[in-house]
């Protein structure tokens, strides 16, 4: 029996990006993207270009910097998007321009106020346009399941004519059930005949909960690209979950009949990652990647899994890369320890790179015996994110007691240049926050605050997780330390540069 392909399109870096509070800078992107291609998928959608500086020169980053994988940038069907798109993937080593048009008349009435004629003329010349730059065109017709399914053909065939070689019909709202998008995609391959010479995508949204049920009714129907993204990340409820899409196929791949290029044992550190630098937490409960997805509670299913582990299991963890590394390094490891640990973590530290997880490695081996795969995972994440830092902290010192106001000072570093704050008020963090605030010269509004360990144990890594707002908007940080009002500090500012980024601080 011979299976067939069906391609990962990933759109973590720009569905998921868009979720509210995330925002990711260049080298954070470039880094899950290179995990992305570690994982296995086809196609990486690294952004949206023209929608801001920063988005541009992530994906310009992750085109120049991550090859074996389709690195792909979103355009609307406008020229400038269209070029932008291009300008900011030319030197991918295999580019893809993926171009989009709405054809539901709600849409184009309120939204577009254009015609149809008038849109099908958008998508012709921008397809045209799309393929003379590159060779490797996608079509999305946005809203496509509440279109008049007979003008979707049309416009479909016509992007077809004009050199798209996949043809996406997207679920945008989330409205769908499987059984009806099922033959809505069979009925555009009886509209549309020439769609049997590309690969048909479908890109479902989860307001319903049935984002992966509808990508799967749609292989069925003969879909061979699915757009999806780590954890389930995208706009409002996000989009079909990756690891839930490729791990049905795997596991029921004798009924199903169709096979993916993920390597599905690097599923759970890319979930990790991406949870860490999107600061978006993965349900306990969460299927494939939950922390609880393979932990049996109840005295029969363990006493059963413990006889014979597929009494109550279907996969087994190891399949998606659970559980299996027992890396432990300590304080005496030295540098080439730690490069070789890395490396077999899948990064590869360039020399600086290395000096400064090194560093790192050696605070955190200060104080914390055991240094395991799970640390090492979040110290280069940490490294990542310093890099394009204007503020950093650089000390801090609160004073504190019972019954005593706390007094905290830091020094903030901004271009060399040494800013201190400090502040006396309320509570100890509250304390440091102004203090920041302070030094920084922004008042910031703490919204969320969270702590958690990393590891078990008294001495294990706390990872502080902060959103500010600053301006009227949201911005998220994120910071690690044994200490955890030094990694509270650490993920305040972190949000600040964020903020910064985008010019809510100046
Ligand atoms: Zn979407």
């Amino acid at each position: 029996m011979s299976f067939e392909r069906i391609y990962i399109f990933d759109t973590t870096l720009r569905d998921g990006e868009q979720s509210p509070g995330i925002s990711l800078n260049p080298f954070e992107k470039l880094e899950i993207a290179e995990q992305l291609a570690r994982l296995g998928v086809d196609v990486i959608e690294a952004g949206f270009p023209v929608s801001s500086p920063g988005d541009f020169e992530g994906v310009q980053k992750i085109a120049r910097g991550v090859s074996g994988v389709i690195v792909c940038a979103l355009a609307r069907a406008i020229e400038n998007d269209v070029r932008t798109a291009w300008e900011a993937i030319r030197e991918a080593e295999k580019p893809r321009i993926h171009t989009f048009i709405s054809t539901s008349d709600v849409h184009l009435e309120h939204q577009l106020r254009k015609s149809r004629a008038e849109v099908l003329e958008a998508a012709k010349k921008m397809v045209a346009l799309a393929a003379s730059l590159c060779q490797d065109v996608e079509f999305s017709a946005m809203d496509a399941t509440r279109s008049d399914p007979d003008f979707l053909a049309q416009v479909l065939a016509v992007a077809v004519q004009e050199g798209a070689r996949t043809i996406n019909i997207p679920d945008t709202v989330g409205y769908a059930i499987p059984s009806e998008f099922g033959n809505f995609i069979l009925g555009q391959y009886d509209r549309a005949p020439a769609l049997k010479d590309v690969a048909v995508s479908v890109h479902c949204h989860n307001d319903l909960g049935l984002a992966v049920a509808n990508s799967l009714a749609a292989i069925e129907a003969g879909a061979t690209q699915i757009e999806c993204a780590i954890n389930g990340l995208g706009e409002r409820a996000g989009n079909a979950s990756l690891e839930e899409i490729v791990m049905i196929l795997e596991t029921r791949h004798a009924d199903l009949g169709r096979v993916t290029g993920v390597n599905t044992t690097e599923i759970t550190r890319t979930s990790r990652l991406v949870s860490q630098l999107t600061g978006y937490d993965v349900q306990p409960n969460k299927a494939i990647v939950g922390r609880n997805a393979f932990a049996h509670e109840s005295g029969i299913h363990q006493d059963g899994v413990l006889k014979e582990r597929t009494t109550y299991e279907i996969m087994s963890a190891a399949t998606v890369g659970r559980g299996q590394s027992d890396i432990v390094l300590g304080k005496h490891s030295g540098r080439h320890a730690l490069a070789n640990a890395m490396e077999e973590l899948g990064y590869k530290l360039s020399a600086d790179e290395l000096n400064q997880a090194f560093l790192h490695f050696k605070q955190i081996a200060d104080r914390k015996k055991q240094v395991t795969a799970v640390d090492l995972e979040h110290l280069v994440s940490e490294e990542v994110r310093v890099q394009s830092d204007i503020f950093e902290l650089e000390s801090y010192e609160v004073t504190s007691g019972s019954g005593k106001i706390p007094s905290t000072r830091v020094t903030i570093v901004k271009d060399g240049e040494t800013l201190p704050g400090s502040s006396e008020s309320g509570g100890s963090m509250e304390s440091i926050f102004k203090a920041i605030d302070n030094a920084v010269g922004t008042k910031g509004k703490l919204k969320d605050y969270q702590v958690r360990s990393v590891t078990e144990g008294k001495d294990s890594l706390g990872e502080v997780r902060v959103v500010v707002d600053v301006g009227g908007k949201p911005f998220a940080g994120m910071a690690l330390s044994v200490d955890v009002v030094e990694a509270s500090a650490k993920a305040y500012v972190r949000a600040l540069n964020n903020a910064y980024r985008t010019g809510a601080v100046s």
